[in-house]
């Protein structure tokens, strides 16, 4: 079904059941092929099911209620793939924890997901007890330690330090046998996960996605980048992040085999680990080709023996950086994904160079809507659609759209708002605040935001959020954030603040203002430079202007820059 055929369907059939079907379903069919290869360890698919349903037991043993919350204390993983199907496997929702966010940031994510388990990994247990003192009330019921054993002393000293804490902790090693699962009750509309992303209040907001809404999008993308078995699909996103969704559930959803990048060395320059692991398929945001081409990492054909096709996701792809990848890898078709975590991973996509001929000096497409998506562009002011050509504010219809934020009903009313032409009762869509325009060949442009929501390395930051930080430090009258270019190709992320008068010395107030930014936000929201200032630039209607802000920022001179 087109975009532009003005019609909307409810997504046919789920073609090959829920993710966690899929993985049973390859355990049948393919039961040593591997699924998991994370270069020292590899699990088969007949491994990878056993592993899911005994986790999937344990969660049921532990009445884990249909769509409870289980939340994920690991990074990118074999544990994490493994964890995130016992849930689902258990008709539960996981909810990703960053294992670098401060420890008060994730103790208010358990508190607002009301989380009735946690997974976690023996390296992040201590997070897990200092997260535990600072919540109010503590809902996790279960806490299931992966990759743990009390034959080592020090795993003993911290599994009975957080028997102390939590009703039930359960030691994976220790388990030899379990029953197999009860049946799933594999219901499209239930959910799968929670996403916390930055919120403008201060705190995160959870995105709800159900398992249709990923159903949607995977029929989508496996078919339409021809995923199979003989795919070997990187996992580089954090699982914070909605990109890995894609990664992960694809790769199981064809029977492929996921690699995910485990070392922060890989993570960071992934040119090894590409050749290494002899990736098929890339997935990731763009700037990782940044950070390809300053390392001399990405060279003519450096990864054309194995891979056959790029996708990046989640940040605009900057003309130069396509142009990198195209002069070295002229072959491997490459792709610009766009979408919210709100409608699922991604919701149109465009062929660079393939779609339509690549011009250095445009901005790239986003190319058209997946399979069961419709995309509108609408006036800026009313809810129309307008004609081609026009810039106009750009919303999502269809059933990759998320039931709503958690726990968050109002603001959930106002960004997924009633569909402007109503094609049938209750049809939604959701007011992304990104501007964008169609042209003649029914292509999207991406023309940036109506807010001050940012992405700096594919992270979403809610400027908003830093400035509620900021606000909350006494020796401050005011501080506001912004996105600036501190080097070509380097974005940084810079607080302005304005002192009072009785405050610290500048050294010394600086210091405070980055450690507080530490204790409050996930490292990616911490400003790399803060400017004082003796008030901050305001528009005729009161409001502080950032544009202002970021043209004083840029008039100071270097040596001014307080690092
Ligand atoms: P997230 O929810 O983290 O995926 O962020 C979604 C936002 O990232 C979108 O609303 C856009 O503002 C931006 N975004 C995602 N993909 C692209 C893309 N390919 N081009 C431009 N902006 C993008």
């Amino acid at each position: 079904m087109g975009a532009n055929s003005g019609l909307i369907e409810p997504l046919s059939h789920l073609d090959g059941g829920l993710v966690h079907q899929a993985v049973t379903h390859h355990a049948e069919v393919r039961p040593h092929h591997p699924a998991l290869d994370d270069g020292k360890r590899v699990l088969n698919y007949k491994q990878l099911a056993d592993v899911m349903d005994k986790l999937a037991r344990l969660l049921q043993d532990s009445a884990l209620p249909r769509n409870g919350r289980v939340g994920l204390l690991l990074e990118n993983s074999i544990e994490a793939c493994m964890a995130m199907l016992g849930v689902l496997r258990a008709d539960g929702c996981y909810v990703p924890l960053g294992t670098h966010f401060p420890a008060q940031r994730l103790a208010d994510i358990v508190t607002q997901a009301g989380l009735h388990a946690v997974v976690v990994t023996d390296k992040h247990c201590s997070t897990l007890l200092q997260l535990e003192a600072m919540l109010e009330a503590n809902p996790l019921q279960v806490v299931i330690v992966l990759n743990a054993t009390t034959n080592d002393p020090k795993q003993a000293e911290i599994i009975h330090a957080l028997r102390q804490r939590f009703p039930t902790v359960l030691v994976w090693e220790e388990i030899e046998h379990t029953q197999p699962p009860w049946p799933s009750r594999n219901v499209e509309e239930d959910l799968a996960y929670i996403m916390f992303t930055s919120g403008t209040t201060g705190k995160p907001k959870g995105v709800m996605i159900t398992h249709r809404n990923i159903n949607s999008y995977l029929l989508w993308a496996v078919k339409h980048f021809g995923f199979h078995p003989a795919d070997r699909i990187s996992n580089h996103s954090s699982i914070t992040f909605d990109l890995s969704v894609m990664d992960i559930f694809g790769t199981f959803r064809a029977g492929a085999t996921l690699c995910p990048v485990v070392s922060p060395g890989d993570r960071a320059f992934p040119g090894k680990f590409l050749k290494q692991q002899r990736i098929t398929v890339w997935f990731s945001v763009p700037s990782v080709i940044s950070m390809l081409r300053r390392s001399g990492q990405l060279q003519a054909n450096a990864f054309a023996e194995h891979l056959r096709l790029a996708l990046f996701c989640g940040e605009a792809l900057p003309p130069d950086l396509a142009a990198a990848w195209l002069e070295t890898h002229p072959q491997i078709p490459m792709h610009n994904l766009y979408g919210p975590t709100e409608a699922t991973i991604a919701c149109t996509s465009f062929w660079v160079n393939g779609d339509s001929p690549f011009n250095p000096q445009m901005a790239i497409p986003i190319g058209r809507p997946t399979q069961d998506t419709e995309i509108l562009i609408l006036d800026q002011e009313k809810d129309h659609p307008i004609p081609p050509g026009t810039l106009g504010r750009l919303v999502i219809c269809g059933p990759q759209l998320s039931p709503g934020y958690w726990g968050q009903p109002e603001l959930t009313a106002k960004v997924f708002q009633e569909h402007p032409l109503k094609p049938y009762p209750g049809a939604r869509m959701y007011v992304t605040g990104d501007l964008a325009y169609m042209d003649e060949q029914g292509l999207i442009h991406f023309s940036g935001r109506v807010d001050d929501q940012v992405k700096l390395h594919g992270y979403r930051i809610e400027l908003g959020e830093i400035d509620v930080a900021l606000a909350s430090i006494p020796e401050l009258e005011e501080g506001v954030a912004v996105l600036m270019l501190h080097a070509p190709d380097v974005p940084e992320l810079v607080a302005t603040v304005v002192p009072k008068e009785e405050a610290l010395a500048n050294e010394q107030l600086v210091q405070q203002v980055l450690d507080h930014c530490r204790s409050q936000l996930p490292h990616y929201m911490v400003p790399g430079s803060v400017h004082l200032l003796s008030q901050l630039p305001r528009n005729p209607n009161g409001k502080v202007d950032r544009k202002k802000i970021k043209e004083i920022v840029a008039s100071l001179q270097n040596g001014s820059m307080i690092k």
